[in-house]
């Protein structure tokens, strides 16, 4: 091809000439300017010409057999056909009203019908003549061996060239960028793209170079292993998940470098505050929480900014950790403030902190959003009078009206709860408070490195003495009565208890979850018709929610309906069993953290699933307590995005990379980084770095 050879992969898309202004534009849509997005955007699939099955050839094993039906799709390993279309037909089914696209595919040694269901376009789009590559779990039909929604490419004439090759690369169409455009527009910028080579040795050594590995992605050769493209582990792949962890690697470790050469506010320490500190204590440390505000002590100590994540199970006492620091700072003069997210939680902290304060309670000032105006008034004066050395709220703390006199930690519960400007408005209180972030469910490694890894990190590994393991059970939705049954006999006790019920059907949260939600209370008030009741959700005004928790934290109501607002830090000893519908509506992490909130007390406690699916996932709850080890599960397979639950969670966009498949090479990046900013930067990586920071919109923490 001709053209200008050598170009740098961030020169524009549009010096290639296989580009017209209509595509151009498309691609520029799709976010795609420089040779570099061009080529990191990979086929999303590479099929193999051996693997395709002649339809001759299908095999009706398994179907034939063992009881005569045929078992769940997702069972069977999808196959992948190609052949032309010879007839097509549309109709609607009379019972369900459902439109059936009925394709025949044939290849010279056999024929095949694929379904579609409601997708009438389909008509319009296929026609008889067309070539189709369909790939998907065989179904056993009425007629016969079928295909039912298979994933497909159709061809055109001029595509057959593709097939020259034993891989074919399928894109996602952008625009009117078909996949096979794409393929092309792809094949000539890598006749013509020079890439520089960024890496530092150690990553580099065992990978492809970077024309190499961008060659080998777009046009896999004859002697590429299928498995390892299909899976991203190919080296190839290897080396772009490398280019990306290493410039975000760089990002953090140059994040952090920056703030370690900021000065922090010396907090002074000495044996009088450390006996008065210990006077305050309820009960001993746990070796892990000792460990932990050992570190803290270390940050506050060191004349520069404290930034630390503080990561332990659920009731592992990170109050305790987080209240001994704030009491550091109040001691020694300064003012702390303790950021959580709901008000119920607020009021929660504020309790336990002046039981810890005992008669220096009058140092403690909370501030909600829901407070009148002369209670607010008199807490602002009191924040900026400096009289509250202690401060817990909610959001209310980023208004503009609150002013500290000397803000010196800030200490935030449920960090993902917060955005970054959320933090950075805190921060512009304080000259440069020092910032102690807790996250309320245990963060996989790989993750937590990517998030925070700007960030050190503090790990309590270690329960409070005296725990009673949680009994998890899971009932069948037809056994329900078992969960009630649990439910009556801690009544029965003395004891309260917590019943979950999500929405059922996650699209329409708001309606939807009022409507279930009653559904559940009618349930329980004709199961338990003389147990006093409460009902939270999340559409209750923030004082009546505030009121009917309490109702139940002081033991006034028995059975607490509630939906996932109790999910956060609620501490009732007395509540020993909890009960939740639905089970399968949540990620593993979130009933990990709900079930926290039994098993607080000395006595035995149970948490009961009630789900008729999935029960492979949920029953890894019963087989382990170990929140870490539920979180990397959950991570797993659920994904980064989906991890916390909310959508700006911060998880940084990779292209190649996967943070569960690359954690290991994420390590030896960030190693990899660290060494190479000691032995600094060339320029030009420098240049690169800066584009590849704000592609990445590195998470910003605290
Ligand atoms: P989490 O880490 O989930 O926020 P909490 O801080 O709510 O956990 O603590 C859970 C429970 O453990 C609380 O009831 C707290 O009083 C208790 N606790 C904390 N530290 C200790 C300790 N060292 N010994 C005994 N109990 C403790
Ligand atoms: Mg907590």
């Amino acid at each position: 091809m001709s053209g200008f050879p050598n170009l740098p992969l961030i020169a524009k898309v549009t010096v290639l000439r296989g580009l017209g202004p209509a595509r151009a534009a498309a691609l520029q849509e799709a976010g795609i300017e420089t040779l570099r997005d061009l080529l990191l955007g990979l086929p999303y699939r590479y099929v193999d010409r051996g693997e395709l099955t002649p339809l001759g050839k299908l095999d009706t094993w398994g179907f034939e057999h063992g009881g005569g039906g045929f078992g769940p799709a997702e069972a069977r390993e999808p196959i992948t056909v190609l052949g032309t279309i010879t007839d097509l037909r549309q109709a609607a089914t009379r019972v369900r009203r459902m439109m059936i696209t009925e394709v025949l595919l044939e290849d010279g040694s056999g024929s095949l019908r694929l379904l579609f269901f409601n997708q009438p376009w389909l008509a319009k789009s296929l026609k008889a003549g067309d070539r189709l590559l369909a790939w998907g779990p065989l179904s056993m039909g009425r007629a016969g061996l079928e295909l039912r929604s298979p994933a497909f490419e159709r061809f055109s004439k001029e595509d057959e060239g593709a097939w020259i090759k034993r891989f074919l690369p399928l894109y996602r169409r952008i625009g009117p960028l078909s996949s096979r455009v794409r393929a092309q527009v792809a094949q000539e910028a890598l006749s013509r793209v020079d890439p520089e080579e960024w890496l530092p040795l150690e990553l580099r050594k065992e990978l492809p170079g970077p024309l190499e590995a961008l060659r080998h992605l777009h046009q896999p050769p004859e002697d590429a292993d299928p498995q390892a493209l299909a899976a991203g582990l190919s080296p190839a792949h290897q080396r772009m998940a490398a280019e990306e962890l290493f410039a975000f690697a760089l990002g953090i470790s140059l994040r952090r470098a920056g703030r370690l050469q900021r000065r922090g506010r010396v907090v002074p320490t000495s044996p009088e505050l450390r006996e008065r500190l210990r006077a305050y204590l309820p009960f001993p440390l746990t070796g892990a929480q000792r460990r932990a505000f050992k570190e803290i002590v270390g940050d506050l100590t060191s004349g520069r900014v404290m930034h630390r994540l503080l990561q332990g199970d659920v009731g592992s006492g990170k109050t305790l950790v987080a209240f001994l620091s704030l009491a550091m700072v109040a001691e020694t003069g300064g003012q702390g403030a303790f950021l959580v997210p709901t008000e119920v939680l607020a009021r929660q902290h504020a309790q336990s902190l002046s039981r810890y304060l005992g008669g220096e309670g009058g140092r403690l000032q909370v501030l909600l959003g829901g407070m009148k105006a002369a209670e607010k008034r008199a807490a602002l004066a009191r924040i900026a009078s400096g009289e509250a050395a202690y401060v817990v709220g909610t959001h209310a703390l980023f208004q503009e009206a609150v002013a500290f006199q000397d803000l010196r930690l800030a200490v935030v519960d449920e960090q993902h709860r917060f955005g970054v400007k959320q933090r950075e408005a805190l921060k512009e209180k304080g000259g440069d408070p020092h910032f102690l972030v807790m996250s309320a469910t245990p963060i996989p490694r790989s993750l937590a490195l990517s998030l925070f890894g700007d960030l050190e990190q503090s790990v309590l590994d270690e329960l409070p003495p005296g725990r009673q393991p949680i009994k998890t059970h899971l009932v069948d939705p037809d056994h329900a009565e078992r969960a009630w049954e649990r439910v009556r006999r801690e009544l029965a006790e003395g004891r309260q208890a917590y019943v979950v019920s999500p929405s059922i059907d996650p699209t329409d949260e708001g309606k939807v979850q009022l409507r279930d939600i009653q559904a559940m209370e009618a349930l329980l008030r004709g199961i338990f018709p003389d147990t006093p009741l409460e009902v939270v959700h999340g559409r209750l005004k923030a004082d009546e929610m505030t009121a009917r928790m309490q109702r139940f934290v002081r033991g006034e109501a028995k059975l607490l309906v509630a939906t996932t607002v109790i999910e956060v830090g609620v501490d009732v000893p007395n509540a020993t069993v909890m009960v939740v519908d639905h089970a399968e509506r949540f990620g593993l992490s979130q009933l990990h953290q709900l079930r926290g909130r039994v098993g607080r007390g000395a006595h035995a406690s149970h948490f009961v699933m009630i789900s008729g699916s999935e029960t492979e996932r949920l029953r890894i709850l019963v087989q382990t307590q170990d929140g870490f080890r539920i979180a990397q599960k959950d991570l797993e397979l659920r994904g980064p995005g989906e991890f916390f639950g909310t959508r700006q969670s911060g998880v940084p966009q990779f292209q190649v990379a996967d943070l569960v498949r690359d954690r290991r090479l994420l390590e030896r990046c960030r190693e990899a980084a660290e060494r190479a900013l000691a032995a600094g930067l060339t320029e030009a990586q420098q240049a690169w770095l800066q584009r590849e920071q704000v592609r990445l919109k590195l998470a910003e923490v605290g």
